[in-house]
């Protein structure tokens, strides 16, 4: 059983703030700032370029992407950390495309997080003439999905409402179509429980700095199945994703496996702050992690319903439709996150109006939740938010 008391105390969480944003960008793991220092000084300081072999550095993405496979599903040596999601998607898309040269067509739905469109989009124009990213409502994509599609790009859990797709049914389902699946964990991983090699899923991406904390710029991960591993063509031909990045030859062969989705060099200062949030995750187990997130955001629900009946929820009442974010809908949602952030409760707002809020129980707890309503309630009922002060927008909303 996670000791989620235990957990919490390895978070460094600024008193007086109730923190529901971990969705968006997790807290900072109390070990990071010492082990971080650490690597500046005697890794980076004092053994320099000799780092890359005698610290291990050239091995983390790799170890890191294991370890980010427990959670995911993905068995050792399908995950790869690198590069942003985005950079991900693309790669992941682009890889896929290829296994299927006669067709045209990437799925994905209206709910998909605006850069996973843009990214794809990107891809296809460049590809020239005949391909289409075809975007249609979230509740029909299992009606699209036929022998034209190349791809299903898909994100797990919707970024604004958290209502969450049936990855085993339609993974199924696209291959019953010959299509090659995407999906996007940027809301399932350390949120939901993903069981990658159980879905048969082909390809998968996340990001590292919402539930796993990694913290602000940590690097995203790409997830191939190993049937597929040794036989993708990376797109992003990056030198250390050759065969031998240091025999310095002049034409391109991938990596074995995995390796060939590695890029470019590293970023290991925010590699190096994510494997201590990993550690943290190694106390956890992931059902443990997704009943207790159903038990916290279960009470949200119920509490913000019985005290501010002006909010309208978005995301699925049912739990198990869900991921571990929920997202009521007021007109002044912006103001209202505004006036809340003021009395130390975060949350964030997604235009046009919805107010969204993270449940992340490796550091919130019950007491968090009830205090946090009876702020919510307290600047809902006597209408705090109607202050100029909380209407100016700012550039991160
Ligand atoms: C957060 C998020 C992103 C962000 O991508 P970055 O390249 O890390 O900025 C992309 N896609 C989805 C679905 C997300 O939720």
């Amino acid at each position: 059983m996670t000791d989620f008391a235990a957990t919490k105390a390895m978070f460094d969480l600024p008193e007086g703030v109730l923190y529901l944003h971990g969705n968006s960008l997790g807290p900072l793991p109390k070990a990071a700032q010492a082990r971080v220092g650490e690597m500046l000084q005697s890794e980076w300081g004092q053994m320099l370029s000799t780092s890359w072999n005698k610290a291990g550095w050239m091995a983390l993405p790799t170890e890191l992407g294991d370890r980010i496979g427990r959670l995911i599903g993905g068995t050792p040596g399908s995950v790869m950390v690198g590069d942003t999601l985005s950079i991900k998607v693309y790669q992941a898309v682009a890889s896929a495309l290829e296994l299927n040269p006669d067709r045209k067509v990437v799925l994905s739905d209206n709910g998909n997080f605006p850069s996973d469109l843009y990214m794809a989009d990107g891809l296809l124009r460049s590809r020239g003439p005949g391909y289409e990213l075809r975007v249609v409502d979230s509740e029909d994509v299992a009606l699209h999905i036929n022998e034209d599609v190349a791809v299903l790009m898909l994100t797990e859990v919707d970024y604004r409402t958290g209502r969450m797709h049936d990855m085993k049914a339609l993974t199924e389902l696209a291959h019953a179509n010959g299509v090659v699946t995407v999906w996007d964990l940027a809301h399932s991983a350390g949120a939901v429980p993903v069981d990658l090699s159980g879905c048969n899923a082909d390809f998968a991406v996340g990001c590292t700095y919402k539930y796993l904390n990694g913290g602000p710029g940590s690097p995203g991960f790409i997830y191939v199945a190993p049937s597929l591993s040794e036989q993708v063509r990376p797109a992003l031909s990056g030198w250390l994703g050759h065969e031998a990045p240091f025999a310095f030859d002049l034409d391109y062969r991938p990596g074995s496996g995995i390796e060939r989705m590695r890029v470019g060099t590293p970023p290991i200062i925010q590699m190096t702050a994510l494997s201590t949030a990993i550690d943290i995750w190694e106390m956890a187990d992931m059902t443990d992690v997704r009943a207790k997130s159903i038990e916290l955001t279960e009470l949200f629900v119920t509490r913000v319903e019985a005290e501010c009946p002006e909010l309208k929820l978005i995301s699925p009442r049912d739990p198990l439709q869900r991921g571990s974010h929920i997202s009521f809908q007021f007109t002044e949602a912006y103001a209202v996150m505004q006036a809340l952030a003021a009395r130390g409760v975060i949350g964030d707002f997604r235009a046009p109006d919805a107010m969204r809020f993270g449940f992340a129980p490796l550091y919130i707890d019950e007491l968090d939740v009830e205090n946090a309503v009876e702020i919510l309630a307290d600047i809902m009922q006597n209408r705090l938010w109607d202050a100029p002060e909380f209407k100016v927008r700012q550039r991160v909303t």
